[in-house]
């Protein structure tokens, strides 16, 4: 496929939108540089939605500004509308013209182009192919099942070489193993057309998975905007952290920091058991420190072994490759999620050692 993109950058400035007296949005500010894939992650309600259909020109904010490639579409003073956006949408229902078949809605977003007849029907077989529905060209929709009918929506997005795709939860109506070959495809053929990506979702395993940066929503509010990476060994706060997954959350007693980024506390309910942990830069120790600890800093082993808590097994579940955990620390404070190729029977003692990288300490 002959690539020739503009891929667009994106800025937002203090971005708002009210409706009513909800606000939906507050005061959102970031930059995606072209031809990135940015996932917007967070819960029901934080405003993925909203700040998408703002990206789209299918919604006006009530206040900021939103600017493509250095052009501002929306403002106090400007509105550009959807179609003159240089944009490409996928929605989570897929939104086909019922009406026309396969190739017909693939091709449609090039009806008006200039390109010629000739290289217009060879990009829509080249889609056909990369998406692997070739086989299906003049069917219509109502054929298909959900999977192929998102591919044909992925082609349609692509096949007009715009320079911003927009994905609006495009796997949550699909079974688990279709989603994960969809997921591939669509960011291998994104990534190929060079356009910039904005995905929302409230899967995190997701987000992990697709994103080159991830915004966290909440609330209307940006909360972090940082690489999967940055997220998931700095959560810039409580709610990153236990939204992205830990294994366990417990209240502690800050025993002495040393620098910037290590701290030791005090575990009250495990006989005060010292521990150390990541200080997450910027946050503020005040009255309720808490340490998350992430399922992957955990390592199970037998009750000899000379260093770790003590914890014993409440439960264990078979995974496939190996075997996840529930281990009682203390009293009554569970870490979940706890894997290990062997399996820790039900009710045995054992030591359970942490990584102090992946145990970060902040006020809740
Ligand atoms: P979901 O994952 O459930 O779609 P979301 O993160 O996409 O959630 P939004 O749909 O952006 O969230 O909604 C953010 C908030 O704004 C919600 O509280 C929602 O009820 C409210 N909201 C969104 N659209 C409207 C509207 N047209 N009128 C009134 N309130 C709205």
């Amino acid at each position: 496929m002959s690539m020739s993109v503009n891929a667009e950058s994106i800025d937002i400035v203090g971005l708002r939108k009210q409706f009513k007296e909800k606000v939906a949005l507050n005061d959102v500010t970031l930059s995606i540089q072209p031809g990135s894939f940015t996932v917007l992650l967070g819960p029901s309600g934080s405003g993925k939605t909203t700040l998408l259909r703002c990206l789209a020109g299918i919604e006006r904010p009530s206040a900021g500004t939103i600017s493509l490639s250095g052009r501002e579409v929306a403002g106090p003073k400007t509105f550009v509308g959807p179609e003159k956006r240089n944009l490409s949408m996928v929605f989570q229902d897929y939104a086909l013209w019922p009406h026309m078949t396969v190739k017909k809605n693939i091709a449609f977003p090039l009806a008006n182009s200039s390109i010629e007849r000739g290289s217009r029907d060879a990009r829509v077989n080249d889609l056909l192919e990369r998406v692997g529905i070739a086989h299906l060209a003049d069917n219509y929709p109502n054929e298909l099942s959900g999977g192929e009918q998102q591919r044909v929506a992925l082609a349609r997005a692509l096949s007009s070489h715009v320079g911003l795709v927009l994905f609006d939860e495009p796997l949550s109506n699909l079974d688990a193993d279709r989603r994960d070959l969809l997921r591939i495809e669509i960011a291998t053929l994104t990534r190929e057309s060079g356009a910039t990506a904005v995905y929302i979702t409230h899967d995190q395993a997701e987000a992990f998975a697709l994103a080159d940066r991830i915004g966290v929503l909440n609330k209307g509010e940006l909360v972090q905007w940082a690489s999967p990476e940055k997220i998931y060994r700095q959560p810039a706060n409580a709610f990153v952290a236990r939204f992205t997954g830990v294994a366990g959350e417990f209240p502690v007693e800050v025993a002495s920091s040393h620098g910037e980024e290590t701290i030791s506390v005090k575990l009250p309910f495990a006989q005060g058991a010292l521990l150390e942990a990541t200080r997450i830069e910027d946050s503020h120790l005040g009255s309720a420190p808490h340490v998350f600890v992430r399922a992957a800093g955990v390592t199970l082993y037998p009750e000899t072994h000379d260093a770790g808590l003590a914890g014993s097994v409440v439960d264990h579940a078979y995974t496939g490759r190996g075997y996840e955990h529930v281990v009682e620390i203390g009293e009554g404070r569970l870490l979940t999620k706890i894997y290990s190729t062997k399996r820790f029977e039900r009710g045995s003692h054992v030591k359970v050692v942490l990584d102090p990288s992946q145990c970060f300490v902040m006020d809740v």
